[in-house]
Formats: C-alpha cells, structure tokens, sequence
C-alpha cells in the first residue's frame, strides 16, 4: 500500500492538501445535481427523466470520486477510483445520447445502437487493469501516470458521441413541424452540447497540461446544464426560457454567494455574507415573481389568441359549407321555379284556354311571388358563385344606351302601379362602346331599378346616362327614402339591409348590392350610393372605365375581387 507524504483526509475527501476550490466546485455540484436529477424524475416519470436521473447518478458518482482521488493518500485507492472514473466517462456520454433520443421522442434505442454501445464500453473495461491505462502512482507528486491510449481512445468516443448527439438533434428540429417543438428540441441540443462541454472540458486540459486545477471549473456548470434539460423535458412553454434563466441566475447567486460562508473564516465577512444572501434571495424571488407573472399574461395572450385563429379556421370552413349548402339548394330550386314561372305564363297567355277574372287575378300574384323567389334563387346562386371564385364573364363591345332602355321599359309596368315616375336621361352625344359583360351589367342596373322602385313612394326613379373621356356612367337617382350616412358603405355587404328599409317591411335579402359590387369591380368598375340623408331620396352610381386593358373580349374566369363578408 502506497502512501503519499500527507495527513489522511478525514470522511475520505476533507483533506487540508488540496485546493479550496476542489470543494467549492464539487460538493454543491453533486448536491444540486442529485436534488434536481431526483426532483425532475419524481415530477415525470418517462424514460428521459430516468435517463436524466442516471446521468446525474454517474456524475454525482464521477465527482465525489474525484474528490477522493484528490484528498487521498493512499496510491491503491487513488488508482482504484481514478480507473473507475475513467470507466463513467463514456458511461456519461452514452446517458446523454440516449437522452436525447428519448428527449427527440424515440420510445426505444434500437438494438443496432445498443451494440455499438456496448462494444465501444467493452475495450473501456479491457484497458482499464493494463498499463495502457494507469500505470501507477509517482510519489514524488502523488499523481496517477495516464496512458495515453486509453486517452485517445476515450477522446475518440466522446467526440463520436457528441457529433451524433448533435445529428439527431438537427434531423429532429428539421423534421419536427411545430414552432414550440423546434425552439425546445435547440435549447436541448445547444444544453446537452455545453453540458458534455463542461463536463470534459477540465479533464481534455487536465490531461494535456497537468493543470488539474483547471478542471475543477467545468462542474460548475454541470448542475445548471442538468436544471435546464430536466425543464426542457417536463415543462417546456413558449415562454419558459426567461423564467428559467432568471431561476438559474437567482439559484446560482444562491448557491455562490451561500458557499462563500464556508470559506469566509472571519465572522464580519460571514455577517455580511450572509446579509448579502438574504438581501440577494429576496431580490431574486421578486424577480423570479415578476417574471412568472408577465409569462403568465403572454401565456394568456397567447391561448387568446390560439382560440381566435381555431375560431377563425372553423368560420371560414363553416362559410365554405355554408355557401355549398346554398349552392346545392339554389340549384334544386332553380329548375322547378323557373317550371312554375313557365307554366304560369302559359296560363296568363291563354294557352290553357279563357280565364276568369279572379283567377287572373291570382294568377298575376302567383306570378310576382314567384318572380321574386327566382331572383332570391338567382342572388344566392350568385354568391356562392363569386366566393367560390367561380364567375364567369363575357365579355363584349357593347353600347349601353339600349340595354338601359330595355331595362328601363321592363320596370315601366311596376313604377305605373305604384304612381312613380320612371324616366331615362341620355346625354346629347351617344356613348362610346365599352367592353363589358351586358348580361352582368343588365343584372346590376335591373336590381338598382328595382330597389329604387321599392324603396320610393312618391315622385319618380330617373336613370341617366352620362360619359367623359374615359369613364362611362350609370345613375339610378330617386325620391325615395334615402339612406343614413353610416348605411352607405354596408349596404354592399351581404344580408345588410337599412334600417328604414326593415322597417317598411319590403321583400329582399339584401344581396342585389353586393353581388352587383363584386360584378362592377370585375370590370374594374366602381359603385357607390349617394343619399342627403333618410327622406331626400338616393343615387346609385356605376363608373365603368371606357378604355380597360385588364379586360380582354370573350369568355373568362374574371377572378371576384369583392371581399369576403
Ligand atoms: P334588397 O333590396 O334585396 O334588400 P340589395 O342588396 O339590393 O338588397 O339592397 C341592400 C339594401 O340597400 C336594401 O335593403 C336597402 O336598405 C338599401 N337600398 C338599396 N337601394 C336603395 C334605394 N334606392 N333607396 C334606399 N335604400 C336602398
């Protein structure tokens, strides 16, 4: 039994030749390694915790050999341990992969990985007995002589290992989909990278410069590594990571200033340490407080508004199922209205034989109603038509006075029997001719005529026709009820009707505006309503660009710019 020239350290490690700082570094290591590695796995039990756990294990166990190594004086221990310590080297590593496979989601390590494990362990435990390992104690300076292949060959390995912990972790970040996911599985990369660091850091420039004072640094950091991985795995939020840094900072000043006690042998400076602990904890549990709070109110926004983007998935779905439902529906209803609208007329012709009064009677009423479904049939029809994008226009050189005036003698009929007036208003020069779709244009300017129409109870509708260099435009002015200034810009939305207009108990379904919008903007067109207030009448204006590049003669699938509602 060899023994170096010094006292025998008292409980194996307190010895008065080593350096303060050997305590300093590894008893508040190990401790809080050990509270946190046991904390973590009592909080989560899964195979990363446990794996964490046994890291912590063979840390704690590396450390406290090391203080051993360093307070003994007996050359049969020192050799022991410190062989022992070479054997959990790659143990370590080999934890940690299997960490982050665990931490990645792997269930398993596969039976291939577990091998090669095994087998790079396997020349760890063949070496360790030969001289290729320790070969004895120089009792000159009581330090053990290192081989150098066992050296290498661990060097070797830990590298190895430590570039395959780095490539799963950048497969996973690559491949995982979610943001939160991918922040976690970096900081657990970058915190395992810098805990391996750590952890061999001391021993690399140990083992090349005979400082093994040195190596004592590296497990400073080891507990903060373990406490920031353990809260990667089991409570990771967005937000988590300033909490965390402010944890460290407040435990690390804890455990700094707290340690100082026992190297402080004069009682003033233990009095101030320990005035400074307080005063320091009480600043960090405030700050630690304050923190927490502020996540807690980002957490909420958040899920706020994590709720408002699902809701606001489900509204669009329920809008897309919406309009189908009404695409679906209006095309069942329009063949058999548009059969009724046949046969009535039939009927009114006389093709059926005479009629009597009465029943003529019926039958224009018959008529009218159903002429109206047909338009509510055709508006819907229309809508699910533009938000589905599917419009389709012809588009054709065309001059607007005639189509205006047939539309204008169509209505002639409905304004006579409510005692309106409905005349049309031309310029003296004729208007050039526009490319437009007439079709669309005759739907719009008809569903103006109509409301204007509706919605006026005496006086007159005048629809006039006007032109300027590049713009052609259609007014349909009336004596109406006019509009409310905050009405004018909502009317083109769907379904929104005034309110004078509810309350005069008018039929509509307050989509002719809107379906005529979006018409209008594919021309690249404008429409707006004018009105001096409720009372004082209103005017519906189209402006339709004479010359229009965008706009090409034919069929086409105009893409709708109205805007959703
Ligand atoms: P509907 O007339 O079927 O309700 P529209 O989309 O054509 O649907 O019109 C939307 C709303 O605009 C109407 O409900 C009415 O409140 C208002 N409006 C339309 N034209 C006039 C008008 N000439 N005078 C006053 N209000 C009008």
């Amino acid at each position: 039994m060899l023994t170096c020239p010094w006292e025998d350290p008292s409980y194996l490690i307190f010895s008065s030749n080593v350096p303060d700082i050997l305590y300093y570094s590894h008893i508040p290591a190990v401790l809080v390694a050990l509270l946190l590695g046991v904390f973590i796995f009592l909080n989560k039990k899964t195979s990363a915790t446990k794996t964490l756990l046994s890291l912590v294990i063979l840390f704690s166990l590396y450390a406290v050999f090391d203080l051993v190594v360093w307070a003994s004086n007996r050359g049969d221990v020192v050799l022991f341990l410190w062989s022992l310590q070479i054997l959990i080297e790659p143990f370590i590593f080999f934890c940690s992969l299997y960490l982050m496979y665990f931490f990645v989601g792997y269930k398993n390590i596969s039976f291939k990985t577990n091998i090669i494990s095994i087998l790079s362990i396997v020349p760890f435990v063949m070496l360790i007995p030969t001289k290729y390992s320790l070969s004895g104690i120089n009792l000159m300076i009581c330090d053990a002589n290192e081989g150098l292949v066992i050296i290498y060959y661990s060097y070797i390995v830990e590298t190895l290992l430590t570039l395959w912990i780095i490539a799963l972790c950048v497969k996973a970040y690559k491949t995982s989909q979610d943001v939160i996911d991918r922040k976690r599985i970096k900081f657990f990369g970058i915190g395992m990278v810098l805990f391996l660091f750590a952890f061999s850091w001391g021993n690399i420039v140990g083992s090349f410069t005979e400082d093994w004072t040195m190596a004592q640094y590296g497990l400073f950091g080891m507990p903060v590594f373990i406490g920031f991985l353990g809260y990667l795995i089991v409570k990771f939020k967005a937000f988590d990571i300033k909490l965390i840094g402010a944890q460290a900072l407040v435990v690390a000043q804890f455990v700094l200033i707290g340690s100082m006690l026992f190297f402080s042998k004069n009682l003033t400076n233990q009095i101030l340490t320990v005035i400074t602990l307080v005063i320091t904890s009480g600043a960090g549990w405030f700050l630690i407080k304050s923190v927490k709070k502020e996540i807690e109110r980002k957490e909420q926004l958040q899920k706020i508004s994590d709720a408002l983007v699902i809701a606001n998935q489900r509204l669009k779905e329920l809008d897309l199922t919406k309009s189908e439902f009404i695409s679906i529906a209006s095309h069942q209803l329009r063949t058999p209205l548009t059969a009724i609208k046949g046969y009535i007329s039939l009927l009114l012709e006389g093709s059926y034989g005479t009629i009597s009064a009465p029943v003529l009677d019926v039958l224009n009423k018959l008529y009218s109603v159903n002429s109206r479904l047909v338009h509510l049939v055709e508006d819907l029809l229309n809508v699910s038509r533009i938000e589905a994008g599917r419009i389709q226009h012809s588009f054709a050189p065309t001059q607007l006075e005639p189509i205006i005036a047939e539309l204008v003698d169509m209505f002639k009929p409905s304004a006579k029997e409510k005692n309106l007036t409905l005349t049309m208003k031309l310029q003296k020069t004729p208007l050039p001719l526009i490319t437009i779709d007439p079709n669309k244009i005759k739907e719009v300017v008809s569903n103006l005529i109509d409301n204007a129409v509706k919605y006026t109870k005496e006086g007159g509708v005048t629809v006039s026709l006007e032109s300027t260099t590049d713009m052609a435009r259609i007014i349909v002015s009336d004596t109406g009820i006019g509009i409310h200034e905050e009405d004018k810009k909502n009317l083109f939305q769907k379904f929104l009707r005034s309110k004078e207009t509810t309350r005069m108990v008018v039929s509509g379904a307050g989509l002719g505006l809107y379906v005529g919008k979006s018409f209008i903007e594919a021309h690249n067109g404008k429409i707006w309503a004018e009105s001096d207030g409720p009372d004082k009448g209103s005017r519906f204006i189209i402006e339709l660009p004479i010359i229009n590049p965008k706009i090409h003669i034919g069929t086409s699938d105009q893409p709708t710019t109205a805007e959703r509602v």
